[in-house]
C-alpha cells in the first residue's frame, strides 16, 4: 500500500481501527496494550465516556467563533486552570509548540515592555524537547530537528542539563530567560534534582530574567500531580501544557503570572483555533475527572505496583533492564540492551510503548489504569524479557 503522507513519519507498519480503555484495536480486532497513549495524550484511555459526552454535548451546541467573540466553555477552563495552580493568567493554542512559542514570545515581550530591548535570548537545556516549530526547534539543537531548517541561532543558548556553573556562566546581559522541562520526555524520562531546580529559580530572581516551565508531557496528572514541578516544590513564571490537557482533543496552553501577562495587550498575539470551544469543553472534562477526589493518589499507586513490578523484571533478567526512571506514571524503562530490540519484543506480545533518549522505552499508560491492568502489562513486559532472554 502506498501512502500519499509524506515520509516524515517513516512507514508505520499498525494502524488501528478503534480504541477502548488501555486497549487498542485493529480492523481485524487484535487487541494491543497501548502505554503510547498518543505520546502522553490520551490521559484517561481511548474513549472515556465523559470525555465523549463532553464532546458530543458541545458538538450540537457551538464549534467555534474564533477570538473576535468569548465563549463559556474557554473562560470557564482558564479559570480552572488559574484556580488550580500558580498561574494568574492562560492563552489557549492548539499544540505543545505553540504553548511553548507563546511563552518564547512573552519572554521576550516582557524585557521589551520594560525597557530592556536588548534582554531577547532564551537559554535552554540539553536533550530538551520544545516542539517542531522554528523556535522550538533553534531552543533544543537536535541535529536531527535542525539540520537544513536554522537560520543562525535564532536567540538561543543551550547548556548542559543538571550544569548549574554552565547556566550561570551562559546568562548575559542579552538573556530573556530559562526554559526546560521538570522532568524531560524525549531526552529519556529525567527529572531535574530538586536542587538544581531551587538553584535556577534563584537564578533568574537575581538576574530579573524568567523561568518557564515545558510540561506539554510532564503536566496534567502524569507524575501523580497536576504539574510535576508541584512534586519539586518550585513555581515558574510561565508554562506551557498541551498533550493529555485536551485527552485526544488538540489544545494548547500557555500559563502566566500576571507580571508577566499583563504585557500581552490587546493585538500582541492570537490563534485562530486557539480556545476553540470543543478543545475548551474536554479539557474541562478531563479536569473534571482528575480533580476528583482521590484520582491523583491513585495514579501514584498505580505507578508504585508498575515500578516495584519493573524492579522485580530488572533482577530477573540483568541483561535487559536496568530499573525506571521519572516520577508518576511517566516512567523511563532503562534499558540494559538496546532499546529498539526491546520495543520489538515488547510489540510482539501486543505491548506498545515509546523510544526515548537515554536507551530508555517510555511507558505512558493511561492515569486511570486498574491494578488488573498493570499486572496483565508487566506480563507481557515479562514475556517480551523472556523472548530476548532466550536469544
Ligand atoms: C510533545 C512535546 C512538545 C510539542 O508538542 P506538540 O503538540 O507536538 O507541538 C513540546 N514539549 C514537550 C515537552 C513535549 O513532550
Amino acid at each position: 500500500m502506498t501512502s500519499a503522507l509524506m515520509a516524515n513519519y517513516g512507514h508505520p507498519e499498525l494502524q488501528f481501527a478503534r480504541g477502548q480503555g488501555v486497549y487498542l484495536y485493529t480492523a481485524d480486532g487484535e487487541r494491543y496494550v497501548d502505554f503510547t497513549m498518543g505520546i502522553a495524550v490520551n490521559c484517561l484511555g481511548h474513549c472515556h465516556p465523559h470525555l465523549i459526552a463532553a464532546l458530543k454535548r458541545q458538538a450540537d451546541t457551538l464549534w467555534h467563533t474564533s477570538n473576535l467573540f468569548s465563549n463559556v466553555p474557554t473562560e470557564t477552563l482558564a479559570k480552572r486552570l488559574v484556580e488550580l495552580t500558580f498561574a494568574d493568567r492562560v492563552f489557549f493554542a492548539n499544540s505543545g509548540t505553540e504553548a511553548v512559542e507563546c511563552g518564547f514570545k512573552m519572554m521576550r515581550r516582557y524585557h521589551y515592555h520594560h525597557g530592556r530591548k536588548q534582554r531577547v535570548r532564551i537559554i535552554s537545556l540539553t536533550q530538551s524537547f520544545h516542539g517542531r516549530t522554528l523556535a522550538p526547534v533553534a531552543a533544543c539543537l537536535n541535529p536531527l530537528h535542525t539540520e537544513g531548517f536554522l537560520v543562525g541561532d535564532a536567540g538561543f543558548d543551550q547548556v548542559p542539563f543538571g550544569d548549574l556553573d554552565a547556566l550561570r556562566a551562559a546568562i548575559s546581559d542579552s538573556t530573556a530567560g530559562i526554559i526546560l522541562e521538570p522532568v524531560q520526555g524525549e531526552g529519556g524520562i529525567r527529572a531535574v534534582s530538586v536542587e538544581y531546580l531551587q538553584a535556577v529559580r534563584q537564578i533568574c530572581d537575581e538576574h530579573g530574567i524568567l523561568l518557564m516551565f515545558d510540561e506539554v508531557q510532564s503536566g496534567i496528572g502524569r507524575t501523580g500531580y497536576l504539574f510535576a514541578h508541584e512534586a519539586l516544590g518550585v513555581a515558574p513564571d510561565l508554562l506551557a501544557s498541551a498533550k493529555g490537557l485536551g485527552g485526544g482533543f488538540p489544545i494548547g496552553a500557555c500559563l502566566s503570572r500576571e507580571h508577566v501577562a499583563e504585557v500581552m495587550t490587546a493585538g500582541t498575539h492570537g490563534s485562530t483555533f486557539g480556545g476553540n470551544p470543543l478543545a475548551t469543553s474536554v479539557a474541562n472534562a478531563v479536569l473534571d475527572v482528575l480533580t476528583e477526589p482521590g484520582f491523583l493518589t491513585q495514579v501514584n499507586q498505580r505507578a508504585d505496583q508498575l515500578r516495584a513490578g519493573i524492579d522485580a523484571l530488572s533482577e530477573q533478567y540483568p541483561g535487559i533492564l536496568a530499573g525506571h526512571t521519572g516520577l508518576g506514571l511517566m516512567v523511563g524503562l532503562r534499558c540494559a540492551g538496546s532499546n529498539a530490540d526491546l520495543l520489538k519484543a515488547m510489540a510482539t506480545h501486543k505491548l506498545l510503548a515509546v523510544k526515548a533518549g537515554g536507551n530508555s522505552v517510555r511507558l505512558l499508560p493511561p492515569l486511570n489504569i486498574s491494578a488488573a491492568e498493570v499486572d496483565e502489562s508487566l506480563a507481557l513486559l515479562a514475556s517480551a524479557c523472556a523472548d530476548l532472554a532466550s536469544l
